[in-house]
């Protein structure tokens, strides 16, 4: 059997478990079955340990291969110009699905007070993080590390990634023995890396189902009832976006057959939905671009770490929608130009929010004021973050298939040839 096939039974049978615990209504088994958290826990740990050392390494040895600092800049370029255009597709359909099935309408002020009353303790802490939030100027000032060891150590990749990326450039320049006696090291680190990461991965179907099945028993369902129409209109809009953006990306851009494209890569979404974090799949993320789509290692460990910290399409989206469901359980219109707004804070936001879980939650208050919803923060925040949980784990999958996606686009257009399983056969 292969492993992803082992992830998804890991993840159904803990599906099922966490449901069996909660419906019960047994107290023991509830307790008994969350108790399989840390275990979960300690196992995006073992992963997440490995991403400083990956993404120096690889993001090293990628830049200073590349040679010169044009094709840096042309990759670069097109990476970012990639991302931002997705994001905001993202935004634009959350946006249009949200104006058509008009999820806030149906929920009746009682149920909205009812709900928000219960959960409004736990948004006060996401206001409270949100308020810690540097503004645009020191966001752009961060990206510039004073020091990459604290960068690395605090795993704040960003300035991590500018970092070495310039001091990739400059091994590029040295005589060839001093090159090489870098790069042969951090070959080295890259390849001890990938290794720790196929050990950590043999244990990753018992995590999944450790994970899965503690959520759902401490969860159960009970909160999704009131949500649904909010949660499925995110869920329908993020299939869309997979669907259609990516697919059209995947065959257009970069010459592959989306559905074998897709199913190729199934492991990453797969630990993203798992864990909720960009972060901690990134080491999953670059060895199935590598391995299974054919990426090269210079676009692979240069797309991918900046991917994880700057793409987040799948919150983009649910941002978007959390942000017209507010306002359409208060009534307030928001005109064209409100969503404009939406658009380019939301695409702007997804670039400041940490690959980490519910982060997205935390940049959407930034949304919400950017459009005068500051006085339906909190009580907007407190009636969400119900099912925000699950959502997480959808948007995070999607964050990390458009990751991928943009690897192998961004590769096509380097002129290389991508995995003979996966590409439209000519
Ligand atoms: N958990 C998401 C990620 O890591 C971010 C978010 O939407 O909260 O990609």
């Amino acid at each position: 059997m292969s492993l992803p096939t082992k992830i998804l039974m890991g993840l159904v049978a803990g599906l099922v478990v966490g449901l069996i615990a909660n419906l019960s209504g047994i107290e023991q088994l509830q307790t008994l079955i969350g108790g399989l958290q840390p275990f979960g826990t300690a196992w995006i740990r073992l992963i997440t340990m490995i991403v400083i050392p990956l993404v120096v390494a690889s993001l090293l040895v990628g830049t200073a291969s590349l040679g010169d600092l044009r094709k840096v800049g042309r990759i670069g370029g097109k990476t970012l110009v990639y991302y931002m255009t997705t994001t905001a597709i993202a935004v634009t359909i959350g946006l249009v699905i949200s104006q058509i099935i008009e999820p806030g309408s149906g929920i009746d002020p009682a149920t909205r007070d009812a709900l928000s009353a219960e959960l409004t303790g736990q948004a006060q802490g996401s206001m409270l993080l949100a308020a810690e939030k540097p503004s645009t100027v020191e966001t752009l000032l961060n990206m510039i590390p004073r020091n990459p060891v604290a960068a690395a150590a605090n795993m704040d990749l960003l300035p991590l990634i500018v970092f070495t990326i310039i001091f990739g450039a400059a091994v590029a320049t040295l005589q060839e023995d001093r090159k090489n006696a870098v790069l042969n090291f951090f070959n080295g680190v890259n390849d001890a890396s990938m290794v720790v990461i196929n050990w950590v991965m043999v244990l990753a179907p018992y995590a999944v189902f450790a994970l899965i099945s503690a959520i759902v028993a401490t969860f159960g369902l009970d909160l999704l009832r009131s949500l649904i129409t909010y949660a499925l209109v995110v869920v329908l809009g993020l299939a869309l976006h997979v669907a259609v953006t990516y697919s059209l990306a995947a065959r257009f851009l970069a010459g592959l057959s989306p559905l074998a494209f897709f199913k190729s890569i199934m492991k990453a979404p797969l630990i993203a939905f798992s864990t909720s974090s960009s972060n901690a799949t990134l080491p999953v993320t670059m060895e199935t671009a590598e391995d299974e789509v054919g990426v090269s290692k210079q676009v692979s460990s240069f797309v991918l770490p900046l991917g994880a910290t700057i793409n987040m399409d799948g919150t983009a989206l649910y941002q978007a929608v959390a942000v017209m469901f507010i306002a359409q359980i208060y009534a307030i219109p928001l005109g064209f130009g409100a969503q404009l707004t939406v658009v380019l804070t939301a695409t702007l936001a997804s670039v400041g929010a940490a690959g980490v879980p519910s982060a997205g939650i935390i940049t959407l208050i930034i949304v919400l004021q950017s459009v005068g919803l500051g006085d339906q923060v909190e009580v907007g925040i407190a009636l969400i973050l119900g099912v925000d949980r699950i959502l997480d784990m959808l948007r995070t999958s999607v964050n990390v298939t458009g990751d991928i996606t943009a690897s192998a686009v961004i590769a096509r257009s380097e002129g290389e040839v991508l995995a003979p399983a996966v590409s439209v056969s000519r």
